[in-house]
């Protein structure tokens, strides 16, 4: 009865699914305490103070049908005044109103975008290692994913490879940084390499080929240095936001697309996502949280959580001489297999009931990711495991 499509992909969206079954079986055996899950994204940093205090206040203000109601399908207009405020005075850029379109979190703003934009069989281009649901994202509106290899060890987009993959079948270009799964943040030069390329793809294929930045993680960074705003590189781009990561909120549903105003067929796109939110069924995005987002704008977590457990990572793969990507943000580790076999790896962790992802699913394999947005003390109790682990490798 369940369709083929669905069938297939149960099968190939299982394994972190199967992981997290697996971690509530090794939780049953040795207690939660004894479980070291670096599997999920989950974050398990508080929302800010302002996040709860602006909810009770929220409900407090407005009468039921003014927060609980349906509205337009992009979203509250004062909601939308604020957040294109919000972006033009830190990001430089000049939105307006219209330009912000409130999405369920940055997977329903990346169905509606992918659904609008792609004709069956158009290319979608991005850079591996990549968050391995673009794939089933991309399958859903009848695109095609084309990856460009990874390119080890600074994970940094690799330009000539893109310059030659990038065809006239390809409509959007996907980016992700801060990345998930590497935690590498893509320098200001590389976006430039990217935009250029584009540019001159765009020039020499007589259409539009469409940026679009997914930034769930804009905020979690540890480098004191601005993180380049792709509005202000390339005029046919989109950005992809959600309060997911940064205001720990993934129950809630929330989060936004930005469209540059100088994206070719402008207002027709605005029309196009409005419908695509209502016919994909999301309708609106959450309509309490929308108001929220506007209101704590510039609050996140606290990041120095995340830095404290990547720096304890960190400096136990240093000690052991184990190959990974220093992550600029995030809270994803990214670290190289001792065997090439990067399943067969996850599955020895197991032993030591350690829970880690391979990152063939990410488009890279030989490596596996740890998510390590959790406790600092299970972190530190952590690393004998994971030492223990690679010494079997030695
Ligand atoms: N994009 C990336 C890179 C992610 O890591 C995630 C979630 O982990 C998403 C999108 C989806 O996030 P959301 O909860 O905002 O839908």
């Amino acid at each position: 009865m369940v369709s083929k499509y669905m069938l297939d992909k149960m099968k190939s969206s299982s394994a972190i699914r199967k992981m997290f079954e697996e971690g509530k079986e090794m939780i049953a055996k040795v207690g939660e305490e004894n479980v070291f899950d670096f599997s999920l994204g989950n974050p398990n940093v508080k929302p800010p103070e302002a996040v709860n205090k602006s909810v009770k206040e929220i409900l407090d203000r407005y009468a039921a049908g003014d927060i609980h109601g349906y509205m337009n399908n992009s979203g509250y207009l004062d909601v939308r005044d604020k957040l294109a405020a919000y972006e033009n005075r830190t990001k430089g850029t000049d939105l307006a109103q219209q330009d912000i379109i409130m999405t369920c979190g940055a997977a329903g703003g990346l169905n509606v975008l992918f659904r609008c934009l792609l004709n069956p069989g158009e290319e979608v281009l991005t850079f591996a290692p990549f968050f391995s649901e673009y794939r089933p994202y991309i399958n859903n509106h009848n695109g095609v994913l084309n990856v460009v290899p990874a390119n080890p060890p600074s994970f940094q987009p690799d330009l000539l490879a893109f310059k030659e993959m990038i065809s006239e079948n390809t409509k959007i270009v996907l980016i992700n940084s801060p990345n998930n799964p590497t935690g590498v943040v893509y320098t200001e030069e590389a976006i430039v390499g990217i935009a250029n390329i584009m540019k001159e793809k765009e020039a020499e294929y007589g259409h539009s080929i469409i940026l679009v930045s997914d930034e769930p993680y804009r905020e979690i960074v540890y480098i004191d240095q601005e993180l380049p705003y792709i509005l202000n590189y390339y005029d046919n781009s989109v950005v992809v936001y959600s309060y997911s990561k940064s205001l720990s909120l993934p129950g809630e549903r929330i989060g936004y697309i930005s469209v540059s105003p100088k994206i070719d067929e402008h207002d027709t796109l605005l029309d196009a996502l409005n419908v695509a939110n209502r016919i994909l069924g999301f309708i609106n995005a959450n309509s309490l949280f929308q108001r929220v987002a506007a209101e704590v704008s510039g609050e996140t977590v606290n990041v120095e959580f995340y830095k404290k457990n990547r720096d304890l990572l960190c400096g136990l793969f240093d000690e052991l001489g184990v190959s990974y990507a220093k992550p600029d943000g995030t809270f994803y580790l990214f670290v190289q297999s001792p065997i090439e076999d990067e399943i067969a790896f996850c599955n020895k962790a197991k032993e030591f009931n350690l829970l880690i992802v391979p990152a063939r699913g990410f488009g890279c394999p030989g490596y596996v990711r740890m998510a390590y947005c959790t406790s600092h003390d299970k972190v530190e109790r952590s690393l004998g495991a994971i030492r223990r682990l690679f010494e079997c490798y030695k």
